[in-house]
């Protein structure tokens, strides 16, 4: 029997594999390639199954340019609860809680 677990989140945004001309065989470099300009793009986990994107957005006033940063996660739960985190004590200087978890899909 299988048990349907409900999930009462509201759905996640979801980038899916685009065709940029390259291979992307990892969340990582997958990551990279579609936040090009970000400051940063780290994993959290030295794992190659990192889908959940947490993305700050916030533009701090005395940089200018792409100053997204962003996190990947294993799991949804993990990457809420660092955004949760953030949203409250934020992402840095000028921050204005533009922090949005993102769900990265390799496959169709
Ligand atoms: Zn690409
Ligand atoms: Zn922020």
């Amino acid at each position: 029997m299988t048990i349907l677990e409900i999930d009462f989140r509201p759905p996640l945004k979801v980038y899916r594999l685009h065709h940029c001309g390259r291979a992307h065989r990892t969340y990582l470099t997958f990551a990279r390639c579609v936040w090009k300009n970000a400051l940063w793009v780290h994993p959290t986990e030295h794992s190659e199954n990192l889908p959940y994107a947490l993305v700050s957005n916030c533009q701090k006033p005395y940089l200018s340019g792409d100053q997204r940063t962003v996190t990947l996660f294993g799991t949804r739960e993990n990457a809420d609860k660092q955004l949760e985190w953030i949203d409250r004590t934020g992402c840095g200087g000028g921050c204005y809680r533009a922090h949005e978890v993102i769900r990265l899909k390799m496959t169709p």
